[in-house]
């Protein structure tokens, strides 16, 4: 909390204590600045008025510091004061609370503000262990996503000449895609179409034509149930939110950012104001997304070999214990098989480390052309690989296991500085479950090991087939 009239303070601390939040306090600008680098809060309420560093210079400190941008900052302005809003919007400001305070609006705001730090927290975090950087993110690379033409809006109204007059002024204004409905089944339809990254929605909702002009009689929609229905649809549930609240109801808009809004604004709306609103919105959508797609990347590298892209061990192992249970309860045949080059290692001396992975590229690709769609190819490290497949019995597996050795050995392999190519062959074993119950993971490795193991004794370029009981 940053302000720099001490009964201000005082009496804010008291509030937030009294909902269980603790309060930093600091009076001017540099010190707030200098608690939020120290401390990184939660939310920053900051004062505009203030000698010195006022508090847009404040946030626009905040917001340009990787570290700090990502803190919400609600500014406390004087009533009523359009130009201030919006001048705190584009120095990145998330909300604004006007003087007198009032308690619903105020607690309303901080548990929102709180509720969407506390989930964008967790994905940087994430984020940082599975790329091992401490990278923040700033208001820019949001900004960036939007002016590459990210961002897509909804606008929902009743009229719908309301919603299509909203959407053409942001359309202006922030260059994103806009689509209209009046209805919430519209919104609906359109989010399973292609979800949007953001929905503002009308609190005039179901009104108009069904029950005249009046108000909003109990039971009759007026955008909360769209919001609700909105945030537990997959395909919204990380949508930017704003709700257009009529007058000035602060009640109202206190339910509707705890119905998990990310914003709200007045009707009619400043289409200055909404756009700075929205492109807020928007900004964290779009970099939330890319953090959640650097996770779904870690996800992928933590099962993926990275030289061949084909599955690595861990998964391997996995997809294994599944193929077993399956092959226990349907009581089909499967087999695994373990493949290893052969004298690679010569490949290596002979032509150099880069030689010896492209022919691991080549060899990746041949083993993949050769099995089922059903059937897994794994890299478990170096120079060996391994095959799961279900459904098989003996022969097919022996024929399949045959027909990878001929893949390799037929035609040689493509490395740069050598036209005629590289001949390469692969040693195979393969071990076939037909019993009733069969061994474990351990064990089936171990012995189509064995059978790769012959396979290399009796001269290499071979195939051996061995039972999963002996
Ligand atoms: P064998 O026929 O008995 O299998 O002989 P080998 O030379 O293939 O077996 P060995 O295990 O002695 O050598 C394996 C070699 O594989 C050693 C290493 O140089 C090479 N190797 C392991 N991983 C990689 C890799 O990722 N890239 C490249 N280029 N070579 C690798
Ligand atoms: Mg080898
Ligand atoms: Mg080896």
């Amino acid at each position: 909390m940053i302000d720099d009239v001490e009964t201000n303070r005082v009496i804010l601390r008291t509030r937030l204590a009294s909902a269980y939040y603790s309060v930093l306090l600091a009076e001017n600008g540099l010190q707030g600045l200098e608690i939020a680098a120290r401390e990184e809060p939660d939310v920053i309420l900051l004062d505009v008025l203030m000698p010195e560093l006022d508090g847009f210079e404040v946030c626009r400190r905040l917001k340009a510091d990787a570290r700090l941008a990502h803190i919400p900052v609600v500014m406390i302005t004087a009533l009523n004061s359009p130009e201030e809003r919006l001048r705190g919007l584009e120095v990145g400001a998330d909300d604004f609370l006007s003087r007198p305070l009032r308690d619903v609006a105020l607690l309303a705001r901080v548990r929102n503000l709180l509720r969407s730090k506390l989930m964008f927290d967790e994905l940087r975090l994430r984020d940082r262990t599975s790329r091992g950087l401490g990278l923040g993110t700033t208001l820019a690379e949001g900004d960036a996503l939007l002016a590459g033409g990210a961002g897509s809006v909804i606008f929902v109204s009743d009229p719908p000449e309301e919603a299509r007059d909203w959407a053409d002024k942001m359309a202006r204004r922030l260059g994103v895609r806009t689509r209209c409905c009046a209805d919430g089944a519209q919104v609906m339809a359109l989010v399973g179409s292609e979800p949007p990254d953001a929905i503002v929605i009308s609190q005039n909702l179901g009104r108009g034509a069904a029950c005249g002009a009046g108000g909003s009689p109990d039971g009759i929609p007026d955008g909360r149930q769209l919001l609700a229905a909105l945030r537990s649809h997959p395909e919204t549930r990380q949508a930017a939110i704003l709700f257009a609240v009529n007058g000035d109801d602060a009640e109202f808009a206190a339910q509707v950012l705890d119905l998990g809004a990310n914003d709200y604004f007045h009707v009619p709306p400043d289409p200055a104001e909404l756009a700075a609103r929205l492109r807020a919105q928007l900004r964290r959508k779009l970099v939330s997304d890319g953090l959640r797609s650097s996770l779904r990347d870690g996800l992928r590298l933590s099962m993926v070999d990275p030289l061949t892209g084909l599955f690595n061990r861990r998964y391997a192992l996995h997809h294994l214990d599944s193929i077993l249970t399956r092959a226990r309860e349907t009581g089909r045949g499967f087999a695994t098989m373990m493949l290893d080059l052969d004298s690679f290692k010569a490949v290596n001396d002979r032509y150099g480390h880069a030689a010896g992975d492209a022919v691991l590229r080549q060899f990746a690709e041949r083993l993949r052309q050769t099995v089922r769609g059903e059937d897994l190819v794994a890299r478990l490290g170096g120079e060996e690989f391994f095959v799961a497949m279900p459904d098989v019995d003996a022969r097919i597996a022996a024929q399949v296991a045959e027909r990878m050795r001929v893949a390799v050995e037929s035609t040689p392999f493509l490395v740069e500085g050598l036209p005629e190519g590289l001949p390469v062959t692969v040693s195979i074993g393969v071990c076939v479950g037909s019993s009733p119950a069969p061994a474990g993971v351990e064990e089936l490795m171990r012995r189509a090991d064995a059978a790769l193991y012959a396979s290399k004794h009796g001269g290499r370029n071979m195939v051996t087939v061995v039972a999963d009981a002996a």
